[in-house]
């Protein structure tokens, strides 16, 4: 048995509905600006340009449905996406092929220090600091795609406190769930354990602790998170 000169860092997991069985997690990445009317929001003309990605961390993820206010930062946002989470991966993978590398969905919140990520924008830094910190996101169980079948649409919504903030159609996506999988795979080799938050519709704002959350995406249940 292989022996290590520290503890061995332990690999987050994400549950699956109806299973005992957790599902682990390679990577995370995040597709940015994937919905019209939160491109506008946010200063910029929605187009089907190549989208861009960025990434989190693995160990990003909390389940325990908390999250802790973040150090630094004084504008803390929610956006609520749709998870998609692979069983195999690999490059260059056809649009056409794409749906059949996922295992299954689930709700996701891109937790964002907005002022930091709007600061490291304005002096082109890497987005890291406003995006890949401590508990930035909070997630769902996974639903298995064999009980969901392929999800296209349906409606994704937040709240806050039980006020509406995010409402839109999952088929209102500028890029559709295979082709960002099939994007994706052009750059990066994809592998089973990734996972993929697809991008927030419009509404995004920010949070404080005692705040509650609740995101709901039609067919995967709904997601409550305490700010603390
Ligand atoms: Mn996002």
């Amino acid at each position: 048995m292989t022996d290590f000169v520290i503890k061995k860092p332990s690999r987050t997991c994400l549950p699956v509905k109806g299973s005992k069985s957790m599902f682990p997690i390679r990577r995370v990445y995040c597709i940015g600006r994937n919905y019209a009317e939160h491109a506008r929001e946010m200063g910029h003309d929605p187009d089907r340009n190549p989208p861009f990605f960025f990434q989190k961390n693995p160990d990003n993820i909390v389940t325990n449905g908390r999250f802790k206010y973040p150090s630094k930062s004084s504008n803390v946002h929610h956006e609520v996406e749709m998870v998609v989470a692979l069983k195999s991966g690999g490059n260059s993978i056809p649009v056409n092929l794409a749906n059949k590398h996922i295992f299954g969905y689930g709700i996701g919140f891109d937790m964002t220090r907005r002022d930091l990520q709007h600061e490291a924008k304005k002096l082109g830094r890497p987005w890291e600091i406003g995006k890949a910190f401590e508990q930035s996101a909070p997630c769902s169980e996974l639903y298995p795609i064999e009980n969901t079948g392929i999800i296209k649409n349906g409606s994704i919504s937040l709240y806050v406190n039980d006020n509406i903030r995010q409402n839109a159609d999952l088929s209102d996506m500028i890029w559709s769930v295979p082709e960002m999988i099939s994007i994706l795979s052009e750059y990066f080799e994809l592998a089973a354990g990734d996972i993929i938050l697809t991008g927030t519709p419009a509404g995004v704002g920010s949070v404080q602790p005692g705040d509650n959350m609740r995101a709901i995406i039609e067919g995967l249940g709904e997601l409550g998170i305490t700010v603390y």
